[in-house]
């Protein structure tokens, strides 16, 4: 027989817990399960502070029954394939379960494999990634290790998450070097598929500061599509064809997709993203499905930081939708990017929907354009801290749902 529950959620990451805490908040008694089949909950914005050297990857980890919110049921499996039209999802252990509501928060797909050489080299002969929990302390081992020679820093194609990231390891390493006097011996680049160093404006002449400041040389639209771990030579496409170039380092951020059980389903857009629309999180075919964070495909950035701000207009769209009405809340966009440009100071992008600054805090206490040492305080202390002990547990702390109509007409 099927098992059934009022809401089924799909992921119990950032997007999944989170949501789970803040619709118990609101109605204690709703029967709620969550399907995830790790058994470990990752913070993974902590993974760049582990290669700069900063936090212990401990820190980012914690046991997945820890932040199970009391009163939500954890289905320890996976899920193989939604079926919309039923009310059902069916796991990877053959059983299937129904709901009246599903919110899917998979996260999205680290496609290591679409690089070929990488999977094997990675985590030695100097390939590293903050990307993941195994590799992350790989990259502070290498940069305390190097003293000279040649350092790369790859960036693939958009939507990626935390589209800062890949800078944030750049930065933290030349910042090491610097410090150790070697900085002026080791020839440092970052290859970018894409065309611009940041894809808000704003905050690109402080980050170029500290190109300059670094010898950073950028190769824009320079595409990584090999590793040769043992021979230490990648190989890049750019707009003259392909280049191998050798290196003594490279830290990789992997191509990212959507995750094929999501992409292959009938609740995906063309993209393979969950299609849901951008202000409700309300799937744009099926009433009684939502998506948010990493899965979704709203065209925000990627980043727990909007997870923390979906999740409670998730929570109360959803209830809404079970009480026979339309969405009340909506979604601006907001994603935030703190990018550390060194050691004790960072650059805190907050924006929304179309590039749009959206500052958490007034100018005079934090100017996002600017490095600021305030801004580390809150990434290297307050943030976890604000993770652990407030998102997954339905604390809204500023970010409280807004109006669904004020949302839409500060868009237009
Ligand atoms: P996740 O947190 O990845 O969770 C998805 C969950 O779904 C996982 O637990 C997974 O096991 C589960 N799952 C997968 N497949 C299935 C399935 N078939 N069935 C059931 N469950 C499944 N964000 C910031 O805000 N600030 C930062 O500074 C920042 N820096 C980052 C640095 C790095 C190096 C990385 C990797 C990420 C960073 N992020 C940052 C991004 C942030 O971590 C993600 O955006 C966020 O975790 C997304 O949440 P999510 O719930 O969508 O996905």
């Amino acid at each position: 027989m099927t098992q059934r529950h009022d809401i089924v959620i799909v992921g119990g990451g950032a997007g999944g817990i989170a949501t789970a805490a803040s619709l118990l908040k609101r109605a204690p008694k709703l029967d709620i399960a969550i399907v995830e089949p790790r058994d470990t909950h990752y913070y993974q914005p902590g993974w760049t502070m582990v290669g700069g050297g900063i936090f212990e990857p401990d820190v980012t980890a914690r046991p997945m029954a820890s932040v199970m919110p009391k009163g939500a049921q954890w289905i320890k499996a996976a899920v193989s394939t939604f079926q919309p039209e039923n009310n059902e999802v069916t796991l990877d252990t053959g059983r299937t379960i129904g709901y009246r509501a599903l919110v899917v928060a998979p996260g999205n797909c680290l496609d290591w494999d679409a690089i070929p050489g990488l999977r094997q080299t990675l985590g030695k002969n100097g390939v590293t990634s903050n990307y993941g929990y195994d590799s992350a302390p790989y990259t502070w081992e290498l940069v305390q290790r190097l003293r000279e020679g040649v350092a790369l820093f790859t960036q693939p194609p958009m939507p990626i998450k935390c589209a800062g990231a890949p800078q944030k390891a750049m930065y933290l390493s030349c910042d090491a070097w610097e410090e150790r006097g070697v900085l002026k011996n080791i020839q440092v680049k970052f290859h970018n598929a894409g065309a611009a160093l940041f894809g808000v404006k704003d905050y690109v002449p402080a980050l170029m500061d500290y190109v300059r400041r670094y010898g950073i040389d950028l190769q824009f639209e320079s595409t990584l599509i090999g590793v040769d771990g043992p021979a230490k030579r990648a190989t890049f496409r750019e707009k003259a064809g392909e280049v191998t170039r050798d290196f003594d380092m490279i830290h990789v951020t992997p191509p990212q997709r959507a995750l094929g059980f999501v992409a292959d389903s009938p609740i995906a857009d063309a993209n393979g993203y969950v299609e849901v629309d951008q202000v409700t999180l309300q799937h744009v075919r099926h009433a009684n499905i939502f998506a948010l964070g990493d899965g979704g495909s709203t065209p925000n950035a990627k980043t727990a930081a909007a997870a923390r701000k979906q999740a409670p207009i998730v929570a109360v769209n959803l209830l809404a939708m079970l009480e026979g009405q339309t969405p009340v809340a909506g979604y601006d966009g907001y994603g935030s990017c703190p990018l550390t440009v060194e050691k004790g100071r960072i650059v805190l992008a907050e924006f929304g929907y179309g590039g749009k600054l959206l500052p958490s805090f007034p100018k005079w206490l934090i100017d996002g354009t600017k490095p600021q040492k305030l801004s580390w305080l809150l990434k290297s202390e307050a943030l976890p801290w604000v993770y652990w002990n407030g998102m997954l547990k339905g604390h809204e702390w500023l970010v409280k749902p807004q109006p669904v109509d004020a949302v839409r007409n500060a868009a237009q």
